[in-house]
């Protein structure tokens, strides 16, 4: 059985209760971890705040050599963690290892970061007074992490928080806490004080809770479901609590008639099915250009049609299987409500059968043309492997359709025409645009959502602003 890591030590939840983790491709038993409780919460929490002065004073130097080494360390056991998340999450294994190494990547992007922040020095309108501004860690940071990328996203937290100087508690997805905990306690082995980061596994409804409602915590960085981050938002706000949220998105890719072809298809493809489609910023919604529309469907088609669907730990396997049975009901649903409304199913649309499928939560990847805007596929979030195209007939109605949407999180655009791209990418609702690039995070840029994709950001040099308090200091020198 795993246990919990709080103030340094390995832990039973003081209910004695576990929670079963299974491998959503088998059915397969993969270990148990403890059902944190609200008493296992604050205990951490507890550690959290007492570890908080003297790591707050620690220097930056030295927080980052702790990251560095945690680098190392992970490292070398990459191969081993990623077989892990594989079998906790699902996605194929090669998915695993750039998933680490995305998050390493973080780490040492952090790690970097350290020794650059600045505070600035402010002339002020009287003679002899002059203004500071000082850069402050913020106190005990609740990390609360969703299934699908457990550790990039654990990572995007707990790296700047850490860098910072703050203290962190991390709450993983219910479903995914193996391989955070494996990596939790590396960090704290490459020499973090014990107490500074600590991790506590179990529901989200009894131990984020108590993340979002303890007056000891005093920032919360949540990535999830839009529903949940309006809730985190409502409790955080009656403690007055620093909020980031990274929501739900639904993507629209545009492809113009003068796009390159060939990337625009990798780009759909992998774009919409990597990880299962359950990525927040995958390519939810697909916009055609109408003369390019039927030779790109075509070939987009067959190419779908190659992905090797399977067992997350077959190295032959492209797309792995849904995390959830309930989410692959949500999938299934949202496909039965648009084919209702007149749309068509290219392929998929329908569960695959055979002996290697019959235990896991599988779908085919799924291409559907015809749907209506009123379809739930287009107006929800939809996590799982299918593509809605549509047909447009400029630039402007694309724009106008993608902007359609309750989400703002990602958008790109297909076309060699740089106007076109650079109009787009200025009118496009979205915090982040590609211009023929995948959607992909990077560690250097900003990323983060508008509308109800979300508030703030994470990665780049912004995100360490969000774990960090601007204090101004008035110096009269006369
Ligand atoms: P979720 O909202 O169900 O859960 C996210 C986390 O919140 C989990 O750890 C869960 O246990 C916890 N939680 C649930 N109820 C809570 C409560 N009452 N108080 C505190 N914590 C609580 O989301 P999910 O299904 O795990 O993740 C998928 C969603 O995350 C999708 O909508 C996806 O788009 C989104 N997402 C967004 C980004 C981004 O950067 N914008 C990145 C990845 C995923």
């Amino acid at each position: 059985m795993a246990k919990m890591f709080i103030a340094g030590e390995w832990m039973e939840s003081e209910s004695g209760q576990v929670t079963e983790i299974r491998n959503p491709a088998t059915g397969e038993l993969v270990d148990t971890v403890p059902k944190g409780t609200e008493k296992d919460a604050q205990k951490a929490i507890d550690a959290a705040a007492e570890a908080y002065p003297k790591w707050s004073e620690t220097s930056p130097e030295e927080r980052a050599k702790v990251l560095d080494k945690a680098v190392d360390l992970i490292n070398e056991k990459k191969q081993d963690l990623a077989v892990l998340l594989t079998k906790e999450q699902g996605k194929p294994v090669s998915e695993s290892v750039r998933e680490i190494d995305h998050f390493l990547h973080g780490m040492k992007f952090y790690a970097g970061l350290a020794t650059k922040v600045r505070g600035a020095q402010v002339p002020l309108p009287e003679k002899g007074v002059y203004g500071m501004v000082l850069k402050q860690s913020i106190g005990v940071c609740g990390a609360i992490v969703p299934w699908n990328f457990p550790i990039t996203l654990m990572g995007t937290k707990v790296g700047p928080a850490l860098i910072a100087g703050n203290t962190v508690v991390v709450k993983p997805a219910s479903t995914t806490p193996l391989t955070t905990l494996q990596c939790v306690e590396m960090i704290h082995r490459a020499g973090l004080p014990e107490g500074v980061l600590n991790i506590v596994t179990g529901p989200g409804s009894v131990v984020g809770e108590e993340l979002l409602r303890n007056p000891k915590v005093r920032r919360i960085a949540f990535t999830g479901e839009t529903k949940t981050g309006k809730h985190v938002m409502e409790i955080a706000s009656q403690g007055i609590k620093r909020v980031t949220l990274e929501l739900g998105g639904s993507d629209p890719m545009i492809v113009c008639d003068d796009a390159n072809m060939k990337r625009a298809l990798t780009g759909a493809s992998v774009g919409r099915f990597y990880n299962c489609g359950q990525a927040c910023l995958a390519i939810k919604r697909l916009y055609l250009f109408e003369s390019i529309a039927d030779e790109f469907i075509e070939q987009l088609k067959g190419k779908v049609q190659r992905l090797k669907l399977g067992n997350g730990l077959n190295e032959d396997t492209r797309v792995g299987p849904l995390h959830m049975e309930f989410q692959r009901k949500e999938v299934e649903e949202q496909v039965e409500d648009a084919k209702k409304k007149g749309a068509k199913v290219l392929i998929g649309g329908e569960r695959p059968t055979g002996d290697e499928f019959d235990k896991g939560f599988f779908y085919l990847p799924t291409l559907l043309t015809d749907v209506p805007d009123s379809g739930r596929i287009v107006q929800e979030e939809c996590f799982g492997p299918v593509l809605p195209i549509f047909r447009v007939k400029d630039l402007d109605e694309a724009i106008e359709k993608a902007n359609s949407s309750s989400y703002g999180l990602g958008a790109s655009i297909w076309t060699q025409n740089l106007a076109r791209a650079h109009q787009a990418a200025e009118r496009l609702q979205a915090g982040n645009v590609w211009i023929n690039s995948l959607h992909i995070g990077y560690d250097e840029l900003p990323f983060g959502g508008i509308k109800e994709s979300g508030i703030g950001r994470e990665h780049g040099p912004e995100a360490l602003e969000y774990y960090l308090e601007p204090k101004g200091v008035v110096v009269a020198t006369g």
